[in-house]
């Protein structure tokens, strides 16, 4: 039963990446004056007095047309309908009871929905409120001026006062609850964007590994924070005879060697530091706290996994090599920019790395040169 309430009251009619929070302001409070005016239809009825029960029958069948124009996506028809028939409404009363009902505190809810029930613009929003302060100053001139038609007995104006305040207090927290938890869902949805899009522009879309900037930014960062006491050294590795796996095999079938041995790389370099795709079939391998002879050690264990590995594609075995240069790198240093000084002996490194790699190259591929 509650479930259905609920599904009822939050019925979807925008779309699922729009904000619902207008259709479900309204519609809420509508429904809540419909109950509101079957209260007062009911008080008028006890009393006797056919004409106000009347008249509040036509304000709440008006209110029930406004809650079922947001299950028509009609949202401002019906939350200008809402506030025509409430205008109307606090004018009634005040000009029949006075000021005494109690029933003028309803600007404030006008005054709110005016903010947070509507995607209008800044300058239409204020546009809205100067209109709600005029009504409620007009109000307030009219009770001046003038007697009310009908004076209040003490009680019944008690009766009419906790009313509206039940009334517009219930509004109020409906709005600002609805309001709130939209704000909270929007802020969080917006972080998880941004945690995405965070994601996509460091990785590589191919393989999945840190891109060129993202890698070397991350490698300055550590290094500024970090202290290496072991040092640390950098590897570029480039797959042998790329080319020729595209051109016997087709492009797909090196894309699935570059992802396989990326998937390597990552599941190798954990214990280490980190892989980045540097371009194309090239790869840099960054050793943390770790000497040339450890690096040396580890990287020859990853040459011969990477030759023993056979990668599927369309029912044959794809086998490769792979050649690296390694360096080390002096993470000292006392410069005044220390910042520059790192990127610096890091870009000094990766070409001497790539010098090493040529010379592999060179003297016959499949072996890293130290
Ligand atoms: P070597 O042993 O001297 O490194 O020879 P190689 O054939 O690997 O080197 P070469 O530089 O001649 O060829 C590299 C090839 O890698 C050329 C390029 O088309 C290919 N390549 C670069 N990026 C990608 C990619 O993302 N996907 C695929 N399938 N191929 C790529
Ligand atoms: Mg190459
Ligand atoms: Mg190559």
């Amino acid at each position: 039963m509650a479930s259905k309430i609920t599904s009822f009251l939050f019925k979807d009619v925008t779309g699922a990446n729009e904000s619902n929070r207008v259709s479900y302001i309204v519609r809420i409070n509508s429904l809540m004056m419909c109950v509101y005016f079957l209260i007062w239809i009911s008080v008028f009825g006890i009393g006797a007095r056919y004409l106000n029960a009347g008249i509040c029958f036509v304000g709440m069948s008006a209110y029930a047309f406004s809650t079922y124009l947001t299950y028509k996506n009609k949202n401002t028809a019906a939350l200008m309908l809402y506030t025509a028939v409430t205008v109307l409404w606090m004018f009634r009363f005040v000009i029949q009871w006075g000021w005494e009902c109690g029933i003028q505190h309803f600007v404030f809810v006008l005054l709110v929905l005016v903010y947070v029930g509507t995607y209008r613009s800044f300058k239409e929003k204020i546009l809205a409120s100067i209109v709600v302060f005029a009504i409620r100053m007009v109000l307030y001139l009219w009770h001046i001026n003038h007697e009310p038609f009908e004076v209040l007995s003490r009680p019944i104006s008690v009766t009419f006062q906790i009313i509206n305040i039940v009334s517009i207090f219930l509004s109020l927290i409906v709005i600002l609850t609805i309001f709130s938890r939209d704000k909270l869902e929007t802020e969080a949805k917006l972080a998880q964007y941004n945690r995405q899009l965070k994601a996509v522009a460091e990785h590589d879309h191919l393989t999945g590994l840190l891109n060129r900037q993202s890698g070397m930014a991350d490698t300055v960062e550590k290094i500024m924070n970090g202290s290496f006491s072991t040092g640390m050294s950098i590897a570029i590795g480039d797959i042998d005879f790329f080319k020729k796996i595209n051109d016997t095999l087709g492009h797909d079938a090196g894309d699935q060697v570059l992802k396989s041995l990326s998937r390597l790389f990552k599941e190798f370099m954990q214990q280490y530091g980190i892989a980045i795709r540097w371009g194309g079939e090239e790869f840099l391998f960054v050793f943390e706290d770790m000497n040339l002879d450890d690096a040396f050690v580890a990287l020859d264990g990853l040459r011969l996994k990477i030759s023993t590995l056979e990668i599927p594609w369309n029912g044959q075995r794809i086998s490769v090599t792979m050649t690296f240069g390694v360096t080390d790198i002096n993470v000292m240093t006392s410069s005044s920019d220390r910042e520059r000084d790192i990127e610096k002996r890091i870009n000094e490194a990766i070409s001497e790395a790539d010098q090493k790699l040529y010379l592999g190259k060179q003297s016959g591929r499949n072996k890293v040169v130290i």
